[in-house]
């Protein structure tokens, strides 16, 4: 089995319901072979929802150090997921090498400012305008920020789209993703694939609910290799989900590894 690299506990990121103890028991009982805490951090987080989108660092490391104790000989890694704003780069970069984590995903939750999961009117706007600029907004983040390891969801921009086939596509914006994607192979960072992201496709009865081919073949043919599975969890029944389906996709595409990171290090295990 593998590991999931990208999952939230409700003890740090105030939309997940799963304990951390919870995650745990799951992943030990599903025989993965290990796991990561990946809680939100959103600075400057542009809308009030009540609950502050940060969290205090040093007290996550001081009470995570008990679910290590609990995690025993099973590979739990203490992560984050930073919500990108570009005014926040180099606080993120200085923030970052402060702690001991294992693995940092950086993730855009914004488009134009604003979180589609809060406002849809974004999708106001034709998809392509729409997916472009959000592509060119993830190729900005890559080549902003430097203290980071996976590139967290590039398709959560069609997660709450309403258009009628919303899956993000090369051929939308070929120049945009060459941008994206030759950003991350010359940085030497991780694609996140996103099982969450297929996961709503599938729940919504699309069937074209896998990451684009030709994306996966244009990262490839640009020198690409570093791939992370993640299931984005907020729950314990979608750990790993999909993950055994999407490795064999992306094995068709030349892909070997799943990367995950210890100590910031980079590791890969057999994606079949
Ligand atoms: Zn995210
Ligand atoms: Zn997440």
């Amino acid at each position: 089995m593998y590991t999931d690299n990208h999952n939230h506990t409700k003890h740090f990121s105030s939309d997940a319901r799963m304990s951390a103890q919870e995650l745990i028991d799951t992943c030990r009982s599903l025989k993965m072979n290990g796991v990561a805490v990946t809680e939100h951090y959103e600075g400057d987080y542009p809308h009030d929802i009540g609950v502050p989108q940060i969290f205090d660092i040093s007290s996550f490391f001081a009470e995570s150090s008990s679910w290590l104790e609990y995690a025993g000989d099973f590979h739990l890694y203490r992560g984050i997921e930073l919500g990108y704003q570009k005014h926040l780069c180099s606080f993120y970069d200085d923030m970052i090498a402060k702690y001991p984590f294992d693995s940092v995903i950086l993730s855009n939750h914004l488009y134009r400012g604003k979180d589609p999961y809060f406002f849809r009117d974004c999708y106001d706007e034709d998809m392509i305008t729409v997916y472009t600029r959000y592509i060119e907004e993830m190729a900005d983040m890559v080549e902003g920020c430097k203290n980071f390891d996976i590139v967290g969801h590039f398709d959560y921009i069609n997660r709450y789209a309403p258009y009628p086939a919303p899956q993000i596509k090369y051929d939308q914006c070929p120049e945009s993703f060459d941008r994206f994607l030759s950003s991350i192979v010359a940085k030497g960072k991780s694609l996140e694939i996103n099982t969450r992201s297929v996961d709503k496709m599938r729940r919504k009865g699309i069937d074209d609910c896998m990451p684009d081919p030709t994306i996966l073949k244009r990262y490839y043919d640009l020198g690409g290799r570093w791939i992370s599975l993640g299931s984005d969890s907020h729950d314990k029944d979608t750990l790993c989900i999909h993950f055994k389906e999407v490795a064999e996709y992306l094995h068709s595409f030349g892909f070997t590894e799943n990367s995950y990171y210890v100590k910031r290090q980079r590791f890969g295990e057999p994606l079949v």
